[in-house]
């Protein structure tokens, strides 16, 4: 009986994607192109980014938010997963990093399903709402600055409807949420919310150990 997750050596890892990866060949030309970039380190991993995709199928999701795109990967997988009339609203302020995502949902064919929103992502989010689509959409990515995560959650989880799931992104930190020395404001951040989704009670929850760790929420 395994009381815990097993550590996951690197050929171990190789050997998950090994027998589970189906990235397409746009995914991985994006993946490799964003490696090479300094900030590379940002970007998702596949088994990741293929684990979303899935989800999205699982709650047959068609209508979807992102709130920190950097160079695209992760709404490329998403909008890869859902059917031609899906569509992912993508925040970021970065036109910059999000120009090298555009080019390959290009090339994927899945562009005319992801409505990139340039600015800062509280402010669409707050559009969105204003303009009256609160409960209307069926899942969320946040994976942007950490000291915003828990208004981006507040705003998304009034945007979702019943059912409708959120996945967030980087609530390991590294390791850095039990280092108790390491009390710069992302960190502390991410700490408060881990503390504030564990006591919601208008959620379910699930901290999945992939990449950096990944809550999957889903409202009541
Ligand atoms: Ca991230």
């Amino acid at each position: 009986m395994s009381r815990k997750t097993l550590n996951i050596s690197d050929e171990l890892y190789d050997y998950i994607l090994s027998v589970s990866l189906r990235e397409s060949e746009v995914q991985q030309q994006l993946r490799e192109a964003t490696r090479e970039l300094p900030v590379g380190g940002m970007q998702i991993s596949p088994e990741q980014g293929q684990f979303m995709g899935l989800l999205v199928q699982l709650i047959g999701a068609v209508r979807t938010l992102e709130v920190g795109v950097f160079t695209g990967y992760s709404s490329l997988s998403v909008a890869l997963a859902l059917p031609d009339e899906g569509h992912v609203v993508a925040c970021d302020v970065s036109e910059e990093w999000t120009s090298i995502g555009k080019r390959y949902w290009q090339e994927a064919g899945v562009a005319h399903k992801i409505d990139l929103r340039l600015g800062p992502a509280l402010d669409t989010l707050d559009q969105l709402l204003q303009a009256g689509q609160e409960g209307t959409y069926d899942f969320a990515f946040i994976d942007a600055d950490k000291t915003n995560y828990s208004h981006y959650y507040e705003r998304i989880l009034q945007l979702l409807r019943p059912g409708g799931v959120i996945a967030v992104d980087n609530v390991l930190w590294g390791g850095s949420v039990i280092e108790h020395d390491k009390q710069d404001e992302d960190t502390v951040a991410i700490r408060a919310f881990n503390q504030q989704v564990y006591q919601d009670d208008r959620v379910h929850l699930s901290l999945i150990p992939i990449g950096d760790g990944l809550t999957l929420l889903r409202k009541k």
